[in-house]
């Protein structure tokens, strides 16, 4: 009984077809490293990853497909971090990455490995025509709410997009 309920817990942090953390279960860690960053004057960073073009991806290839493109993706990333990080899929085709113990500009060479191993097709997630891309807009959490450094971080990947998309975006201060 213990067991199971145990198990539910987990699978109500958890994105089903990523394995990755889910919105909530990366709230709760967001919540819990920001308090120790704070408590031990630690920097944590994160970073939000957007996929390109992602809705042209489904028209052309299908649903199905680019469900297999949101896995793959989601394997990239989590290769090119480490086990003290947290993944987590943030939204539809968006991922946001928690960095302990990070500064910015650490966050963005992170970053940058993302965004070049996906377009390197690490995931295995080349597709006929072309390579999937990622945008990622990174920022530092400091004394704002829960919400402000994923917010910054969303600002950094518009600007991102609007810049040409397949690149990293720092968000200042
Ligand atoms: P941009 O480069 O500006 O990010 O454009 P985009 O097409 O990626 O962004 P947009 O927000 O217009 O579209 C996101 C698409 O993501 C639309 C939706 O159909 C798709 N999507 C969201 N969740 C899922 C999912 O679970 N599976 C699949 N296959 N597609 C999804
Ligand atoms: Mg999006
Ligand atoms: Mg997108």
């Amino acid at each position: 009984m213990e067991r199971a309920l145990g198990q539910v817990e987990v699978l109500a942090r958890t994105d089903e077809l990523t394995g990755l953390y889910n919105r909530r279960g990366m709230m709760e860690i967001l919540t819990r490293e920001l308090a120790r960053a704070r408590r031990q004057a630690t920097p944590l960073a994160l970073a939000l990853a957007d996929i390109d073009d992602f809705k042209c991806i489904n028209d052309t290839f299908g649903h199905k497909q680019g469900d297999e493109v949101l896995k793959g993706v989601a394997s990239s990333i989590a290769g090119c971090v480490r086990s003290t990080d947290a993944v987590a899929r943030w939204g539809g085709e968006e991922f946001l990455i928690l960095l302990p113990d990070t500064e910015l500009a650490g966050a963005g060479r992170v970053a940058e490995k993302i965004r070049a191993a996906v377009a390197d097709g690490v995931g295995g997630v080349i597709l006929g025509t072309g390579t999937v891309t990622v945008t990622l807009g990174v920022s530092a959490c400091g004394d704002g709410d829960l919400d402000e450094a994923p917010r910054r971080a969303d600002a950094a990947v518009y600007e991102g997009k609007a810049a040409g998309k397949n690149t990293v975006r720092v968000a200042s201060g």
